[in-house]
């Protein structure tokens, strides 16, 4: 038995398993697809207070630029 979420952006139903499921501090995210994810989480941060996002900002961005140190470093290595 399956079962069946609605996507908070667009109202489309979609089967567990497929679509994305976000939680956020207790509240839960349903969005059948990457696209309808992306809209909402990109209206949160547009919304949000610059001043909260900013530190978790850079500790995300930070958290990637160290994995593309990384690859860019192995790379070399193989040359
Ligand atoms: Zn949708």
């Amino acid at each position: 038995m399956s079962q069946k979420y609605t996507c908070n952006v667009c109202g489309r139903s979609f089967p567990e398993g497929q679509g994305i499921i976000i939680e956020i501090s207790s509240n839960k995210l349903y969005f059948h697809s990457k696209s309808c994810a992306y809209k909402f989480l990109k209206e949160i941060i547009m919304e949000a207070d610059t001043d909260c996002i900013n530190s978790s900002l850079k500790k995300v961005k930070k958290k990637y630029d160290e994995i593309l140190e990384h690859l860019s470093e192995k790379a070399e290595k193989k040359i």
